[in-house]
Parts: C-alpha cells; sequence; structure tokens
C-alpha cells in the first residue's frame, strides 16, 4: 500500500522498523475492509462497524476499499480486515452453513486476516452452537470457544466491561442481546471482564474471546461507533504500527459519556 505524501505520517508510527504506509499484511493500494454477509448478519445497527472503520481509515488518509459480500457470494480470501456481525437465529445458521462451504473466511483467517465478530458472527467463528432447531451446529473453529444455549433469561442491556490489558483500550460499552452462552477454550482469552452485563453469560465475568487477530465480542451499539478505539486497534493491526496519527472523537466521546453515564446511573 503506498500512503500519499504526508507530515503526520513518520516515523514515529512505525515498529519493527517498517514505515508507517508500507504494512506487511496490505498487499493493495487501499486497506480491503470485507463486511461478511449484511443480508444475513447485521442486527442492532452492526453495519455500523463497517462505516467507522472506514471512516477512522479515511480520517488518517487511507484509501479503504469496503467489500460488502452477501450470502450468495464468494468471500474473498485477501482481504485485510474482515467483519462480521450479529443475527437471529435462523439467519445465523444459514450464514454458518453458506461459510462452512465456501471456505473463504476460513482461508483469510490462515493467511493472518484480522476478523472482528459480533454475537451471532462470534458464536459462528467458535467451534459449535445451538441452532434455530435445537441442533449443534458446526462453526468455523476460528476461534477456541463453543456456545451452548442458556436456560434462564436472554442476556439483554446494556453492558460495561474492562479489556483485556494486553490490548490496551478503553473500558467497552454496549448492548448485549442474545440467548447463546459461550464457554472458552484454552486457546481463547477473554476479551474484556464485564462490570455490568452479562457477556459470554458463562457466570465468569467473561466477555468475547480472542486470539492474535481473530476477536469476538457479544456488545452491539454498534461496538464501534461506541469505542471507536477498537476500529483504530484493527487498523494499527493492518498496518502493523503501534500508534495512529491522531483523529477527532468528538462524537464519539459524545455517544460514550452519555451510554456509560445511562449504564452506571442506579435504576
Ligand atoms: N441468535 C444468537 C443468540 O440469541 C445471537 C443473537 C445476536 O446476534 N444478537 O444467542
Amino acid at each position: 500500500m503506498s500512503i500519499p505524501p504526508n507530515p503526520q505520517y513518520d516515523s514515529q508510527y512505525s515498529q519493527h522498523g517498517q514505515q508507517y504506509g508500507r504494512p506487511s499484511k496490505m498487499s493493495e493500494s487501499s486497506l480491503r475492509l470485507v463486511w461478511v454477509y449484511p443480508d444475513l448478519l447485521s442486527t442492532y445497527g452492526d453495519r455500523g462497524n463497517a462505516l467507522v472503520v472506514e471512516r477512522r481509515a479515511r480520517q488518517r488518509g487511507l484509501g479503504v476499499t469496503r467489500i460488502d459480500v452477501r450470502s450468495d457470494q464468494a468471500v474473498p480470501t485477501s482481504g485485510d480486515i474482515y467483519l462480521i456481525g450479529g443475527g437471529e437465529d435462523r439467519p445465523q445458521r444459514l450464514a454458518a452453513e453458506r461459510l462452512r462451504n465456501d471456505g473463504g473466511l476460513v482461508r483469510a483467517a490462515e493467511n493472518g486476516a484480522i476478523i472482528f465478530s459480533v454475537c451471532a458472527g462470534f458464536q459462528i467463528l467458535g467451534h459449535e452452537f445451538i441452532n434455530d432447531l435445537g441442533q449443534r451446529e458446526p462453526g468455523l473453529g476460528l476461534l477456541d470457544v463453543w456456545t451452548t444455549r442458556g436456560e434462564g433469561a436472554r442476556c439483554v442491556g446494556d453492558v460495561l466491561a474492562d479489556v483485556d490489558p494486553q490490548l490496551g483500550l478503553p473500558q467497552l460499552t454496549g448492548f448485549e442481546n442474545h440467548q447463546g452462552v459461550t464457554h472458552l477454550g484454552e486457546g481463547a482469552k477473554p476479551l474484556a471482564r464485564v462490570q455490568v452485563g452479562r457477556g459470554n453469560g458463562t457466570g465468569d465475568g467473561t466477555e468475547g474471546a480472542w486470539r492474535d487477530t481473530v476477536f469476538g465480542t457479544y456488545l452491539h451499539g454498534p461496538v464501534m461507533a461506541r469505542n471507536p478505539a477498537v476500529a483504530d486497534m484493527l487498523l494499527k493491526l493492518a498496518l502493523d504500527v503501534s500508534a495512529l496519527p491522531p483523529a477527532d472523537t468528538t462524537w464519539y466521546d459524545a455517544l460514550r459519556t452519555e451510554r456509560i453515564a445511562a449504564t452506571t446511573r442506579p435504576a
């Protein structure tokens, strides 16, 4: 990828001796952002995640090619960042079937792609989940997690969660609405620990999971609009840099402040 000359991009934004703008993982002249199955998986405004990642990249002068892949299309294997959202139980089963048959997302993961998934998308990335027919449905096995069906009430409501310190992100705000309960195997780390809300629903306080460049969360909001630092993290991974030039966060901050206050306010 080639970045236009811009004094903002200097060596302070490079790591591993690599110039910002010459990332190892990006082969095209612009960042390839793949939004997987908008026709099946985009509940609660998860589409906003694609818009925010795109916007945060453009704010830094990065070119972005957004590829929206419907469920009757092949998932390209050469993307840099893949986003997959939440969905109702039946579309979730269809999405899992098609993604297994297509194989593109698995190949992209094998190529080291960055994948960020929400709710139904998160469950699909795991080994299996319970589908709308009450049967065990295989996932893609890209995260060492599996999902059972919660016996109690759905997990619904606003969430505040402290992110794994290794990721260096501020507290997550979002909202959840799911019946699935997600269990983590040894190969996956919790993305965060809930302060408010249920997260993975296991009762152990964990929320989401991650490994290398593959992430899952139960948070909608859309999560990137409430937490632009998450979008920035994906961009940093794609560019293989440790920092990005600053970009305005006024509106994101206003939304965060409002939602965090609403979540912590006594009922
Ligand atoms: N259908 C899944 C569940 O209820 C995921 C829901 C969602 O994506 N919001 O667990």
